[in-house]
């Protein structure tokens, strides 16, 4: 039996569906701010980027520290249940991590990844944003 209505089902299901986590969304305005000009999650490259600059041939990945297993992080935990599941699907991320990563780069892209504990304080976001504008900016293709 459907607990929900319909309507109310589709407006769950959508928002569970939509792409725009966010630290995602925080992070994509900040770099508006500054100027940089983006596409989000281009299908057509590896791994669906959350954030594509063609301009200077660089792509970030906003990581949640829980699902990518960020190493040292407070909130990449290990749960106490299902323990084994999670270690395993967990490292199974970060291997496709990797493998996405070799593959852009293979292709002359720059990957940046940003962890989600780095966009969690907005005061942290003027230094991630200089930090980032560096590395945007320093890379030649
Ligand atoms: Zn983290």
């Amino acid at each position: 039996m459907d607990i929900w209505s319909h309507e109310k089902r589709s407006e769950v299901m959508s928002r569970i569906r939509s792409k725009g986590t966010k630290p995602e969304v925080t992070l994509r305005k900040a770099l508006f701010a500054r100027g940089f000009r983006y596409r989000v999650n281009v299908k057509t490259l590896p791994g669906k980027p959350d954030i594509v600059l063609p301009r200077y041939k660089t792509v970030i990945f906003v990581h949640g520290c829980f699902w990518h297993g960020h190493p040292g992080c407070k909130y990449a935990y290990t749960p106490k249940s299902n323990t084994e599941f999670w270690i395993n699907k967990i490292s199974g991320n970060r291997e496709r991590d990797a493998v996405v990563k070799r593959e852009l780069e293979e292709s002359g892209w720059k990957v940046i990844i940003v962890w989600e504990c780095e966009i969690r304080h907005n005061k942290d976001i003027a230094n991630l944003i200089t930090r980032l504008e560096k590395e945007i900016k320093t890379h030649n293709s």
